[in-house]
């Protein structure tokens, strides 16, 4: 049987030099057991250096808000904190993660749907709120301390040319929440308007900043001063060191779907494609990890947009000249390649359809939430005993039928062995947080924090990370 082409992932350097490192593999999973996710701060910090670069070339003032979202991890946070950029909440534990971590009142900001318990809470942190809605911007002027004002952004959504989103304010229903904030003055300061795209495109971006500026503009109608545009998260991820691989993959498994050569995947799992008429429609799940473009190179990008109606001025000219600060919310962005799982081999069997499983000690909800498909391939950390070249796949340790952790083919150097370590590359973004199982009562996988320190690396289970403040 010919193996699926390999779709090899990227590295960054210092998760590289780590698994490269075998004494320090074995060390990690001797200590902390296996499965573990593995976070590396200075990553976290290299990647918010890139953006900060871009940042500082452009002729904006800006603010970085860690999404925290992405990643529970305390290690992130507290690196976050010690950049002294501003953290991106969205429930009550994830504003006590942001205080522990150290963020003062004022470089927090909560978003997302609140009900009335979290808006209580954040009002009495005294965070900043990003308001969903118009219940929301009423309720907190019926909650808030009248001694006090609340500083908001609005939250907007509706622009011309989005797909409809569930969260936001309507472009719509703008007039309704200016006399909100007109009527609750005292209350409630705007402090300027928000979104977040569902979507990687810059053009959309551009329009829905050129939407937010005609109602900076609206406000100012209504004597409201916002100084704030925020563009929320987005900027996406490097996932594969070979764009060739991923399509010649993209490629086989289309042929195979379409029964043109060896099927590649399991089952009936058709990866979001549409198999009709001799042909496959459709957009697959896995698209993501097809990007090469970095996120410093989408922003640089973005801020370069020349915004339409303003002249051809570039987006970050724009909003200088209107003294606006642009705030942006990197969640994935920030933690790409700063994360790793590490599990190891149970055992190798063949299935009755012939198919060889390499069996796992993690579940497929540890590394992925269960409708996506990883098209990045795990790495097996030791040679095979025979060197030639198979595809298999690898199974998880829930005994559901779904749990299996690649529902495609992966190309291996061999068949590994019972205990071989096994890397799952780049899951700090969404990947080892969204939906880890508590099924079948097996334990949550530590989270430990990795730091290169005098040509070492050191571990620390990440809840007691403390980073070095700058
Ligand atoms: C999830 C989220 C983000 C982060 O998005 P990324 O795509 O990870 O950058 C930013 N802002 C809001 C409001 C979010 O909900």
């Amino acid at each position: 049987m010919t193996p699926p082409p390999a779709v090899p992932a990227a590295l960054h350097p210092l998760v590289a030099a780590f698994l490269d490192d075998r004494a320090a593999v074995r060390a990690a999973l001797h200590r902390f057991g296996s499965p573990v996710h593995l976070v590396f701060p200075q990553v976290f910090t290299a990647n918010l250096a890139a953006l900060r670069g871009v940042l500082e070339g452009a002729a904006t003032r800006y603010r970085i808000c860690y999404a925290h979202k992405v990643n529970r991890s305390a290690a992130f946070a507290g690196t976050a904190a010690a950049a002294g950029i501003a953290v991106d909440v969205a429930s009550a534990r994830e504003l006590l993660s942001a205080q522990t971590a150290g963020f003062p009142a004022d470089r927090i900001e909560v978003t997302g749907p609140k009900g009335a318990a979290m808006l209580r809470t954040a009002l009495a942190a005294g965070v900043t709120i990003n308001v969903d809605n118009l219940w929301e911007l009423e309720t907190l002027a019926a909650l808030s301390d009248p001694k006090t004002t609340v500083p908001v952004l609005l939250r907007i959504s509706g622009f011309p040319g989005s797909s409809p989103s569930r969260f936001g304010i309507d472009l719509g229903d703008a007039g309704a929440a200016f006399d909100l904030l007109t009527r609750h003055r005292d209350r409630l300061r705007l402090l300027g308007f928000a979104f977040h795209l569902d979507t990687a495109a810059t053009v959309e971006r551009v329009q829905a900043v050129a939407e937010c500026l005609d109602l900076v503009e609206r406000a100012y109608g209504h004597d409201l001063m916002p100084t704030v545009l925020d563009i929320g998260g987005g900027l996406r991820q490097v996932f594969t060191a070979d764009a060739a691989g991923y399509d010649a993959y993209d490629h086989a498994l289309r042929a195979g779907l379409l029964g043109h050569g060896r099927a590649v995947h399991w089952g009936s799992n058709t990866f979001g494609y549409h198999v009709a008429d001799g042909a496959v429609h459709g957009g697959p799940v896995f698209h993501k990890y097809a990007n090469t473009e970095s996120a410093a190179d989408i922003l640089a990008d973005l801020l370069g947009a020349p915004l339409p109606g303003h002249g051809g001025r570039a987006l970050s000219r724009v909003l200088a000249d209107n003294l606006l600060e642009l705030w942006l919310e990197p969640g994935k962005a920030l933690v790409d390649q700063a994360g790793i799982t590490l599990a190891q081999v149970e055992f190798v069997k063949r299935a009755g359809n012939g198919a060889t499983l390499v069996h796992l000690d993690l579940s497929r909800d540890t590394v992925t939430a269960a409708d996506q498909e990883v098209l990045i391939d795990p790495i097996v950390l030791a040679e095979p005993v025979v060197p030639d070249a198979v595809g298999v796949y690898f199974a998880g340790h829930l005994c559901l039928e779904r749990d299996l952790i690649t529902q495609r083919q992966v190309r291996l150097a061999g068949v590994p062995a019972p205990g071989d370590p096994v890397v799952f590359a780049n899951t700090a973004g969404y990947h080892m947080d969204l939906s880890a199982a508590r099924a079948s009562m097996h334990p949550v996988p530590a989270k430990v924090a990795v730091l290169h320190r005098d040509g070492e690396f050191d571990l620390c289970p990440d809840a007691d990370y403390r980073p070095e403040v700058r």
